[in-house]
């Protein structure tokens, strides 16, 4: 393959600076990088509260506000499947030709390695703090996520009126048990 192409996977729910700095260093080793949002089909749930409308607007912005050239991404909306073993193939039907994973996370990386890709797992930034269940946590509770994403999943949380959904759903799920 002559252009060198990598794939970033993941809910991002919501899309933080991790997932921000993991996507600008690869852009340093690639031409092209495709971002999978992961568990495009869940939404409304509490570790799981963002459609994958709401995280890809989330990560255009981002990328628009880091003066990314929008022809070196492309954003792809990735159902989960049922069977792990061919989930590769599901991925590979959905998106442009790769030949890099970049990804932390063990499922994704056995998963890919089994069937010969190059792996790499991005260097953890702030792993504690900038992690999707921590800043999920800190919007009901009322603390400072703020700090922990950028400026454009801030705006587009406003938009959407997304701490009120979480919050409603932690509500909710405080009520029925
Ligand atoms: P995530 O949003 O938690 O993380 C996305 C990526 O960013 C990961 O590689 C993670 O290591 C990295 N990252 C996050 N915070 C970071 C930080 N602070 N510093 C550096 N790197 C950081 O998403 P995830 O849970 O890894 O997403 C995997 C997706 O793949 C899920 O949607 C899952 O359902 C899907 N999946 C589906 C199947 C299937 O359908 N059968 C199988 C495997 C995986």
């Amino acid at each position: 393959m002559t252009v060198k192409r990598g794939l970033i996977i993941g809910r991002m729910q919501p899309f933080h600076k991790g997932h921000g700095q993991v996507i600008l260093k690869t852009l340093e080793e690639v031409d092209e990088i495709i971002i999978g949002v992961g568990s495009a089909q869940i939404s409304h749930t509490l570790k799981d509260p963002f459609t994958a409308g709401e995280r890809i607007m989330m990560i255009k912005r981002f990328l628009a506000e880091e003066d990314v050239d929008p022809l070196k991404y492309y954003i792809v909306p990735m159902e989960d499947i049922e069977i792990n073993a061919i989930w590769v193939a599901h991925v590979k039907m959905m998106t442009p030709p790769f030949n890099t994973v970049y990804s932390g996370n063990s499922l994704v990386q056995r998963l890919f390695q089994e069937e010969n890709y190059e792996v790499k797992s991005p260097l953890p930034y702030s792993r504690k703090l900038l992690s999707g269940r921590e800043i999920r946590k800190r919007m009901i509770e009322n603390k400072d996520w703020q700090s922990l994403v950028p400026h454009s999943t801030i705006e587009i949380l406003k938009e959407i009126d997304g701490i009120n959904r979480i919050q409603h759903l932690s509500q909710k799920e405080q009520n029925e048990s």
